[in-house]
């Protein structure tokens, strides 16, 4: 493993059993605490950016944010918030997706992206796919393309990649870490 990555892994706190049983949360809260390795992290998934050819930057609510924004600013491009529904003011689209028990649904400005846009999407962890799923379904509704997708940290054992597959296509999948 780089320097990089073991300096990431180990600003990760894993938390048993939250926010439910059986779920190990991986908090990144010590790696933002920590300013190299929150920009080394920031780096990483901004050189991302600038390799897929991305012109715009998505962050998934919330921590997508945390990490979207800063990425945006370091490869000079635009940042779009993707919202969980109800919490953005002007025209949205809306995309509905199943969690475990139940569904959520998630939202875009429509008139953020134009076909001419090659957007990254950014967020922490990627669990099941579900999340990045329906954003990538956002991003191509609203007439743009997605570059790619890039997270700090894979949970592969939820085969999230298999599921993104489809809907990805030849865009990449960059996981910084993989557990
Ligand atoms: P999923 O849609 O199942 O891929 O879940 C991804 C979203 O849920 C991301 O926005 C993550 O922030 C969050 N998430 C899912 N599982 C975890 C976990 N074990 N630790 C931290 N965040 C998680």
């Amino acid at each position: 493993m780089t320097d990089i990555k073991e300096l990431l892994l180990s600003r990760i706190r894993d938390v048993a059993d939250y926010p439910e049983p059986g779920v190990m949360f991986k908090d990144i809260t010590p790696l933002l605490a920590d300013p190299a390795a929150f920009t080394a992290l920031t780096d990483a998934l901004a050189e991302i950016a600038t390799e897929t050819g991305a012109t715009k930057v998505v962050g998934l609510e919330a921590r997508g944010f945390i990490l979207g924004a800063p990425v945006a600013v370091r490869a000079g491009l635009g940042f779009i918030p993707v919202r969980k529904a109800g919490k953005l003011p002007g025209a949205t689209l809306r995309q509905a997706y199943d969690l475990e028990y139940g569904s959520a649904e998630i939202e875009i400005h429509a008139e953020d992206l134009t076909s001419a846009d090659r957007v990254l999407i950014v967020d922490d962890v990627l669990a099941t796919g579900g999340t990045a799923e329906a954003a990538i379904h956002l991003i191509q509704r609203a007439g743009a393309e997605v570059s790619g997708l890039a997270v700090l940290m894979e949970l592969g054992f939820l085969a999230g990649r298999a599921r993104l597959a489809p809907a990805l296509g030849e865009a990449p999948l960059e996981a910084l870490l993989q557990v």
